[in-house]
């Protein structure tokens, strides 16, 4: 092999000891600095490589000091081997430095990255790796080379896709701009240039706004709208977002206490969590704290957190969200199915909903098997009572898909991009009826009901058997609807039908609108009706599905039929219709008189 370095030391006990790292016997600070200085004066044409162990913190906490310390060493060792006849230097903590051949450098990352791979116990830690390569001009300026080499490094932290990157001078003006984001954070809390957007939460049932979420947004007077999605990184990098996320809780319960003092509609709020707040500070006591000095039932506030926060960092969220369940939050996985382990993840914590990510939207139009992947998804959620919300929804046909399928909630530009509250604009129509967050005459759906829904939602809609508690089959060929009628009202509406039953109902010549679903029955021709009247009084003594057997125009069939949901009159059931014969061979005037002419007959 080539040799750089011809003097220098392969054993640590050569190092002296003020020059020496005392755990893993290589080089410490200072002796990087003396190595480059005396070992070789032909450093120029070497790579300055900067490691960096990715979530070294969470192998700490899961293996204990004595543990990281072992895992340290073995890093030291692995790269002894590898970058043979190179400067090595452990420089304070999981960060290591290596001076060593620059045509060589990228392959001995990747080799050195492999071997440490026997070392990570099964954990998602890798070591990062930042190269700079110094120009043949740039003599002895050691210091900046190392200060490179870690920039380049922390570019790629907490990423899962990258290994090692190498430097490049863009990098110093992100760095400028994450430095200004961490100089200006506590000015731009203070100053209130950070605050809350909200975005609705639509029920796909009923196409009332169910909720919001609380997305931040950091509007500077220098720098104009910053993005969450740049400022949130940089915030956990420099562990400083617990007081971001706890800023917007309370912000957020600033604005639920106005609007329900009032007296106007709130409506639950979800809220974003970092992994990390779980670490820098006791996050369910502090999100208690706010709540209750804002007087807001725990009902109202919705804890996100997103699937990294599970595959990082092992299990503290078995213990978390029972904590926040038992308080009565409820806890939502968010992006789901953008990770790689969410499924594991469903088995083992008690989530109330899956947040779908929105890249499966992304390519609804263009990716058939989008299709198929959401409503496995939804499918999946019944069968193990997970709520569901698809994020992203910008479309009609998307919207339209979802409900088909039995998605419960959307979120998504079609129905509202994230906005500010305007208490002004509240006061304004304080007199109106259903005014929330965000005016702008949408319909809310008030919180009372919101159980009542969420239970309707929990019927598998593509299941062949739906009212069937263990149905084991998909994909329905079976008229089904849900069917809707209030204690105050005549009327019934339809809150949902699938394709077969909307074919049925017109096959029988009725003409239902089904933008705007009203049954062509009242409650009364259903409660008088010998099969429905009958189904229905047994479904509230049984608390079961019922089944009866209707002659139609002539025709069997079986009428299935299960309360859903009760709230104060309100009342849901579903229907199936199944052994349904040539659909054209009913009478044109089909009612439910007409059927019970027919079966008295
Ligand atoms: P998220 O929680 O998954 O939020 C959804 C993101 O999708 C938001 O981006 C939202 O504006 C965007 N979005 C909503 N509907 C649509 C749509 O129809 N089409 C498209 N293309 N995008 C849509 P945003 O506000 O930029 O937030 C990005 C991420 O930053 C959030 O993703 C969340 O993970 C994080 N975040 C935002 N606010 C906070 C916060 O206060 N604390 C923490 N820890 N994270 C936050
Ligand atoms: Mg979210
Ligand atoms: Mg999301």
């Amino acid at each position: 092999m080539k040799k750089q370095f011809d003097n220098v030391p392969d054993r640590p006990s050569q190092i002296p000891s003020e020059y020496r790292d005392p755990l893993t016997g290589l080089f410490n600070l200072n002796g990087f600095f003396y190595g480059m200085e005396h070992i070789s004066g032909r450093y120029v044409h070497s790579a300055i490589i900067h490691f960096d162990v990715d979530d070294f913190k969470s192998f700490n906490e899961q293996y204990g000091f004595m543990g990281g310390n072992q895992f340290l060493q073995s890093v030291a060792e692995e790269l002894r081997i590898i970058f043979i006849d190179s400067i090595l230097a452990r420089i304070g903590g999981d960060h290591f430095i290596a001076a060593t051949m620059a045509e060589l450098a990228e392959d001995r990352i990747v080799a050195f990255q492999n071997r440490m791979k026997t070392h990570t116990r099964n954990m998602q830690i890798s070591v990062k790796a930042g190269i700079y390569l110094p120009a043949p001009y740039e003599k002895g300026n050691t210091a900046l080379f190392m200060d490179r080499a870690k920039l380049a490094c922390d570019q790629i932290k907490h990423t899962y896709d990258k290994s090692y990157s190498i430097y490049n001078p863009g990098m110093e003006k992100s760095r400028q701009f994450r430095h200004s984001i961490i100089s200006g954070f506590d000015k731009a809390l203070s100053s209130g240039y950070i605050k809350p957007y909200y975005q609705p939460h639509v029920r796909l049932l009923t196409g009332e706004r169910c909720g919001y979420e609380a997305l931040s947004r950091w509007i500077d007077p220098e720098h104009g709208m910053i993005s969450p999605a740049v400022f949130i990184e940089v915030l956990e990098d420099a562990h400083l977002i617990h007081l971001l996320d706890l800023y917007i809780i309370e912000k957020v319960c600033e604005d639920l206490r106005f609007v329900m003092d009032k007296g106007l509609n709130a409506l639950p709020v979800s809220v974003n969590l970092s992994r990390l707040d779980f670490y820098l500070c006791n996050v369910f006591v502090e999100i208690e704290t706010i709540r209750k000095r804002y007087d807001i039932p725990a009902k109202y506030l919705h804890i996100e957190v997103t699937e990294s926060a599970l595959t990082d960092e092992g299990d503290f969220l078995l213990s978390e969200i029972p904590r926040f369940h038992k308080a009565g939050y409820e806890v939502w996985m968010d992006d789901f199915g953008s990770g790689y382990s969410s499924l594991n993840n469903l088995m083992s914590y008690p989530f109330d909903l899956l947040k779908i990510d929105m890249n499966f939207l992304r390519e609804f139009e263009t990716n058939p098997k989008s299709h198929i992947i959401l409503a496995a998804i939804v499918r999946m959620g019944k069968k193990l009572g997970i709520h569901t919300l698809a994020e992203g929804v910008e479309t009609q046909e998307q919207y339209d898909f979802l409900r088909e399928i039995g998605c419960e909630k959307i979120q998504g530009y079609f129905k509202g991009r994230p906005a500010p509250f305007d208490r002004e604009l509240a006061d304004k129509v304080i007199s109106r009826h259903s005014v929330d967050l965000t005016e702008d005459g949408s319909v809310t759906e008030p919180i009372e009901l919101s159980k009542y829904y969420d239970q309707i939602g929990t019927l598998n809609v593509l299941s062949n058997s739906p009212l069937s508690p263990k149905s084991l089959l998909d994909a329905t060929t079976h008229p089904l609807a849900i069917l809707e009628h209030t204690s105050d009202s005549s009327k019934v509406y339809y809150l949902y039908a699938n394709d077969s039953y909307r074919e049925y109902i017109k096959a029988l010549g009725l003409d239902v609108d089904w933008s705007q679903p009203l049954m062509p029955f009242t409650v009364d021709d259903l409660l008088n009706n010998p099969v429905y009247g009958a189904l229905i009084r047994r479904c509230r003594e049984t608390g079961q599905k019922e089944v009866e057997h209707a002659l139609i125009g002539g025709t069997a069939a079986d009428v299935q039929l299960k309360i859903l949901a009760e709230h104060e009159g309100r009342i849901a059931y579903a229907v199936t219709i199944e052994h349904l014969m040539d659909p054209q061979a009913y009478e044109h005037s089909f009612d439910l008189t007409q059927r019970s002419a027919d079966r008295s007959s």
